[in-house]
C-alpha cells in the first residue's frame, strides 16, 4: 500500500496506531526484526554487509551482530547508521521514536528523558539524532504551483530589568544579543481549496533578507509558480523573475480581491512558535534549524497515521549515516 506520501509500510488490514505499550511488549526478537525490515528494506530484511555490499543471511552471532560470509567482517542492524554505537535496546529507539511522534507541538528532551527512564543527555543526544534523519532525509526538489513564504524571528530574547528606568529598547539592533535567528519558510499549496500545504521547506537565516530570500526561492521553487508574500521588502526582488502576490497585513489577512495569502506559512510557524514556547522553552542556534524541520515534517505528515509516522522516521534514521555533530557529543566532540 502506498499512500500520497509515499509511505508504505502498512498493509490495509494492519492497525494505524503503534501504542507504546505495543513497542515495550515487543520481545528482542521481534524489535529486532522489526530495525532489520527497516534497515534493510530494498532487500525484505535480508542484511546487506556494509563493508562489502553482499546480500545474504550472513552469520549471525549470539551477540546479535552479524558476520559477513564474504569480508568475514562484523556489524550489526544499526552498524553505519545514525544510531550506531548504541547502548540502549532496540525497543527503548522505536520508543524514542513514537514518544516524539505522539508529541504534535515538539517533545522536550527532559520529558523523553523521563519517559524512557535515561539520562537527559542520552535523551538529548537521541532526540538530535531523530531531528539530523529527518533533515538527511528532507524532500528538496524544487516546489511548483501556488507556494507561500513568509518568515519569523526566534529566540535572542532578553529578559527586562526590574526597574522601568533600567529598561531598553529591545527592538533596536545594538541592543541584542546576537542569539536572535529568522526561520524562513516555503509551503507549496494543495490544488484543492481547504486541504492545506502539500510540503514544506524550512531555512534558517539572520534576518528576513533580499539575498537570502532570493537565493532561496531561485534554489528551491520553479519559475512557473505563483509566489504569495505579505509586504516585507525582503520580496521585492523576485517581482523580477516570478509572479509574485502581495498581501499587506495591515490591512487584512487574506485579500479577498486578488485571493492571496500566507496562512499556510503562518500556519507553520505557529506550530513552530507553540514548540518553543510550550516544549522547549529554548531553540540553540546550532539545532534551530533542525527543530523548525522537525515542526516542518509534522505539518507535512498532519493527516498520516502515527504508526506509518513512526516506521517512516525508523526508516529514515536507519538509512542515515552515522552523524558526525552528534558522535561522541558529551565528549566534546562537537561545533563550539
Ligand atoms: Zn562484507
Amino acid at each position: 500500500m502506498r499512500n500520497k506520501k509515499g509511505q508504505h509500510f502498512l498493509l490495509s488490514s494492519e492497525s494505524r496506531t503503534l501504542s507504546l505499550k505495543e513497542i515495550f511488549k515487543m520481545s528482542d526478537k521481534q524489535a529486532f526484526e522489526t530495525f532489520k525490515k527497516f534497515r534493510w528494506k530494498d532487500t525484505d530484511g535480508i542484511p546487506v554487509c556494509p563493508h562489502c555490499g553482499l546480500v545474504d543471511h550472513h552469520w549471525l552471532l549470539a551477540s546479535k551482530q552479524f558476520r559477513c560470509k564474504s569480508c568475514k567482517k562484523k556489524f550489526s542492524v544499526t552498524s553505519g547508521t545514525i544510531f550506531a554505537h548504541r547502548k540502549l535496546p532496540l525497543q527503548d529507539y522505536l520508543g524514542a521514536i513514537a514518544i516524539m511522534t505522539n508529541g504534535a507541538k515538539g517533545y522536550s528532551m527532559i520529558q523523553l528523558s523521563k519517559d524512557l527512564n535515561v539520562q537527559y543527555k542520552t535523551a538529548f543526544v537521541l532526540a538530535h539524532k531523530i531531528r539530523e534523519a529527518l533533515m538527511v532525509h528532507r524532500d528538496e526538489s524544487q516546489m511548483n504551483g501556488k507556494i507561500e513564504i513568509d518568515a519569523t524571528y526566534i529566540g535572542g530574547k532578553i529578559k527586562p530589568e526590574n526597574h522601568k528606568d533600567d529598561r531598553i529598547d529591545r527592538r533596536l539592533v545594538e541592543n541584542k544579543n546576537g542569539k536572535e535567528r529568522v526561520i524562513i519558510s516555503i509551503r507549496q499549496r494543495s490544488n484543492h481549496r481547504r486541504k492545506g500545504a502539500l510540503r514544506t521547506l524550512t531555512f534558517m537565516a539572520k534576518t528576513e533578507n533580499q539575498v537570502d530570500v532570493r537565493a532561496i526561492v531561485e534554489r528551491f521553487i520553479s519559475r512557473q509558480s505563483v509566489i504569495h508574500a505579505d509586504e516585507s521588502n525582503a520580496y521585492d526582488l523576485l517581482h523580477a523573475k516570478y509572479r509574485v502576490k502581495r498581501v499587506n497585513h495591515s490591512l487584512n489577512y487574506v485579500d479577498l480581491k486578488t485571493n492571496t495569502s500566507i496562512n499556510q506559512a503562518e500556519s507553520y510557524f505557529s506550530r513552530l512558535k507553540r514548540a518553543y514556547y510550550g516544549q522547549h522553552h529554548h531553540f540553540g542556534i546550532n539545532y534551530l534549524a533542525y527543530y523548525a524541520n522537525e515542526m516542518a515534517y509534522r505539518e507535512d505528515f498532519r493527516k498520516v497515521d502515527n504508526k506509518s509516522i513512526c516506521y517512516d522516521i525508523l526508516f529514515k534514521a536507519l538509512n542515515s549515516p552515522v552523524s558526525p555533530e552528534l558522535c561522541g557529543y558529551w565528549q566534546g566532540n562537537h561545533r563550539k
